[in-house]
């Protein structure tokens, strides 16, 4: 197995968290055993860090991407268009922790679509990536409940509604009554897509992940005429179709994807996380659903996630990494290197030859890391 690793250097933040030596020692070993694939990592605005780091992977031959939120984070940029709840107000943030909060902002707006674009050409540009991985390129999910996948209401995003045949009030009323009745009616999952029973969600789904996939592909060809690589950080695709992400279409134009196949992660983007907020949110059924996908054993998380890599391995696309946790971070992810051997066993029985060690180099204990190289 190769390996893709993510590092986290603080958010536009002057000097990066990551030290740039201790990195380097763990990529020299990963290196050395021939199974360093690739880097990203960001997006502190710490120039030195990213030359430092980027000279010694390109004698090795190995690209350096720079990792960077889209539509959240991304503190101290001057400003953007919220996302405007079903209500009329600026949506709330989740507050996971005092250090992290997922605020999503409309991915329609112009002005934020273009915010990625004046960020990377003040502060990246002129630094040596091989090419850009966007995270957070997304609404949110279940984690606020209905609210969460609810938006955006802004007057853009209005309109396309109602240029795809939607009665916006109408919208608006059947989401606050699902806030009430916890019952999305979900009817059947295929690669990626949810078919829903009431033909007015259904709809407000596939414009939110057109809108999705508009905005990326502009940012692809983009990226792409500057002579970069692009890749996208992806949910899980059951999970990612509620927050505008229909994986199997945003593969078509990008040149790699990483689904976040997080078995063991308690927190947002963790598989058991976002099925209990997506069952509290939408109902008992969303969760028979699930279970008919996955089962009801122990195992569903691993059933899951097979069935889910199984299709993106055979279906036309680019190149799927999936995204295994590989940290251990506590309580969230308390990852032995047990654990990640079996995943690690699981993503080879399906013919993947490339993984992302997830989320954060910087957190992955040295026992995890000789455990890849095991594989
Ligand atoms: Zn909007």
């Amino acid at each position: 197995m190769k390996y893709v690793f993510q590092i986290f250097t603080g958010d536009l933040s002057e000097k990066s968290l990551a030290d740039p030596k201790q990195i380097l020692q763990k990529l020299t070993i990963v290196h050395k055993a021939g199974k360093l694939a690739g880097v990203l990592c960001g997006w502190t605005k710490d120039e030195e860090f990213f030359q430092v780091l980027g000279e010694q992977l390109h004698q090795w031959g190995i690209p350096m991407y720079l990792k960077i939120a889209v539509f959240s984070e991304l503190t101290g940029y001057q400003s953007f268009d919220p996302m405007i709840d079903y209500y009329g107000e600026p949506m709330k943030p989740y507050v996971l922790n005092p250090e992290e909060s997922f605020e999503f902002r409309c991915p329609l707006s112009r002005k934020n679509r273009d915010a990625l674009l004046h960020i990377y050409e003040q502060h990246y540009a002129h630094l040596p990536f091989d090419g850009i991985f966007l995270d957070r390129i997304r609404y949110s999910s279940f984690i606020s409940g209905v609210a969460g996948i609810g938006g955006c209401f802004c007057s853009e995003c209005t309109k396309r509604y109602e240029a795809a045949g939607i009665d916006v009030e109408q919208l608006k009323a059947r989401l606050i009554q699902l806030e009430e009745e916890k019952d999305l009616q979900l009817k059947a999952y295929n690669q990626g897509e949810w078919t829903l029973e009431d033909p007015l969600l259904d709809a407000f789904f596939k414009v939110k992940g057109e809108i999705i996939e508009e905005s990326l592909k502009e940012y692809a060809d983009h990226f792409h005429g500057l002579g970069m690589k692009i890749g996208f950080d992806l949910f899980a695709p059951a999970f990612g179709y509620f927050c505008g992400q229909n994986a199997q279409r945003l593969r078509q134009f990008a040149d790699f994807v990483k689904p976040m196949m997080y078995r063991h992660t308690t927190a947002p983007a963790g598989l058991p996380f976002e099925k209990d907020r997506m069952v509290s949110a939408a109902g008992v059924r969303a969760g028979e659903e699930f279970e008919h996908m996955a089962g009801s054993s122990e195992e569903q998380f691993k059933n899951f996630v097979t069935k889910e890599l199984q299709w993106m391995k055979t279906e036309k696309g680019c190149s799927v990494w999936p995204g295994i946790e590989a940290n251990y971070i506590e309580p969230i992810a308390l990852i032995t290197p047990e654990l990640l051997q079996d995943n690690l066993c699981l993503l080879k029985s399906l013919g993947y030859d490339t993984m992302v060690a997830s989320w954060n180099l910087n957190r992955i204990p040295m026992e995890n890391l000789m455990a890849l190289l095991d594989h």
